[in-house]
């Protein structure tokens, strides 16, 4: 059955203009049942949530429905008649099947509906096949698509940053090393530490934790990039919101101060959020109905309601006056712990907070300080549900500044020189933001924990699929 006659059982689905044609379908079966003279096959090709149902004549077609089981992938061809069965407008009566490939049912994992995600985790090769993974697949697909169409559409070129970095002053976090040195015959220099002259760069090389600063770069040439791409954290944080490789997105404006920042941040989760409710409607209500049923509402109400600003002092006097029981304690100078942020958006405000002008020793060394020689013009957009899913801030673009900065912060100048450039060379105001794509997606779907957004997570120990 030739692969162009194919019809994607998302467009047959509601197809009433072609009932009577002859169509092919190809797909996985996800049930199976009838009787001795008919039999019914649940067929879903991953177009769509939906699956589709064939209906077979079983003395017809007897063998092949011997060897059909849940699981088996086949190809159908037969004519589109309207159905009468519930929730389905159009089913296909089969005239005959090719069975690609058998699924024993005695070693099929996925025979039943029902298992817990944490069992799903465990066959990461076959998960997609379930409609849950397959609505959370879809809507990724949908975000990466309407993040470069935002962009796109606002003038914004897509930076390919490397994933190999030469600098370890990223600051973000403790990264991967990359070498081609064999593990067990490292090279020692005379202070017996290796000897990376030797190895593949001639320098130590690591596995980036962030694009930003070679998007600076791209921003002060082209006006305003984004990256989009993997970042890594060797960071031993088991938490459901921690990977060790996620994705991020990071636009980078020149000219661009910290108002400007915020307001490009709310506009674009806005941008995305209203994106998936008009285009990924029938997988966010099944993520509703079997997971999170206030799931669309709390999608409906960010796009309604404008983001509280608000200085991170006063976020501070807010949460020591709110009474609560936090596990960790909050001062001025803490940095905050998600429990504090859901605090401040989920109780306090009831909406999603910019929380700006972070104290400067709890923050990089690359954002622009205030006046006040305390401060840096950071800003964090915290989420329900999430807490940070942004981090971002209008960067120092004071050569001295941020030279004083690096030094008191031990950063090597020396690795840096191409950063300071920036400053040295035209600098100018700008700004830029990281959205953690996982984070994003956490939202999204209404997903409690961030190994099940992402295909095949990392996180520590492992890393198997
Ligand atoms: P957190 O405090 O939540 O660990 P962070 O402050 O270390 O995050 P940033 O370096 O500011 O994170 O990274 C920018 C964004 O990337 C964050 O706002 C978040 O959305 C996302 N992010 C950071 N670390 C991770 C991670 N380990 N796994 C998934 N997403 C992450
Ligand atoms: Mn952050």
């Amino acid at each position: 059955m030739k692969e162009r006659e194919r019809y994607r059982i998302k467009d047959l689905l509601g197809a009433e203009a072609i009932v009577g044609s002859d169509v092919v379908v190809k797909g996985w079966v996800r049930t199976k049942r009838g009787n001795k003279n008919i039999a019914f096959l649940a067929v879903n090709d991953g177009s769509v949530i939906h699956s589709l149902q064939i209906v077979v004549d079983a003395v017809k077609l007897d063998k092949e429905l011997k060897q059909i089981t849940t699981g088996s992938c086949i190809a159908v061809a037969g004519k589109l008649v309207k159905s009468d069965g519930q929730g389905q407008n159009v089913e296909v009566q089969a005239a005959s099947i090719v069975l690609y490939g058998a699924a024993d049912p005695g070693s099929y994992p996925l025979q039943k509906k029902g298992h817990t995600l944490e069992f799903l985790r465990e066959i990461a090769h076959l998960r997609p096949r379930t409609n849950t993974f397959g609505a959370v697949f879809r809507i990724r697909h949908a975000m990466a698509f309407a993040i470069h169409k935002y962009f796109n559409d606002h003038g914004f070129f897509y930076l390919h940053t490397p994933i190999i970095t030469g600098s370890d002053a990223e600051g973000a976090g403790a990264m991967f090393h990359v070498t081609a040195f064999e593990l067990d015959r490292i090279p020692l220099n005379a202070a017996g530490k290796p000897d990376y002259t030797q190895d593949f760069f001639g320098r130590s090389a690591n596995l980036t934790v962030s694009g930003q600063l070679e998007g600076e770069l791209g921003a002060m040439a082209l006006g305003k990039i984004y990256t989009f791409g993997p970042t890594f954290r060797a960071e031993n944080s088991n938490t459901p919101r921690h990977l060790s490789e996620f994705w991020m997105i990071e636009p980078e404006m020149a000219f661009y101060e910290i108002a400007d920042n915020m307001d490009t941040a709310e506009d674009f989760l806005k941008y995305l959020i209203r994106y998936a409710l008009e285009n990924c409607s029938s997988d966010l209500e099944f993520l509703a109905d079997m997971y999170d049923k206030e799931l669309i509402e709390r999608l409906k109400s960010i796009t309604e309601n404008d983001f509280v600003r608000l200085a991170y002092t006063e976020g501070i006097k807010i949460l020591e006056q709110s009474g609560q029981p936090f596990e960790f304690p909050v001062g001025w100078g803490v940095d905050l712990q998600s429990e504090h942020e859901r605090y401040l958006v989920e109780k306090h405000f009831k909406r999603p907070v910019i929380l700006t002008d972070y104290p400067r020793e709890i923050k990089a060394f690359y954002m622009k300080q205030n006046d006040d020689g305390k401060t840096v013009r950071a800003m964090d957009v915290l989420f329900p549900k999430i807490g940070e899913i942004i981090g971002g801030s209008q960067r120092e673009d004071d050569y001295d500044k941020l030279k004083t900065r690096m030094k008191e912060l031990n950063l090597s100048e020396k690795d840096m020189w191409w950063y300071l450039e920036t400053r040295k060379f035209g600098t100018a105001p700008h700004s830029g933001f990281g959205l953690g794509f996982e984070r994003l997606l956490l939202f999204v779907t209404g997903m409690a924990n961030i190994r099940d957004v992402i295909p095949f997570p990392r996180t520590p120990k492992n890393a198997e699929f």
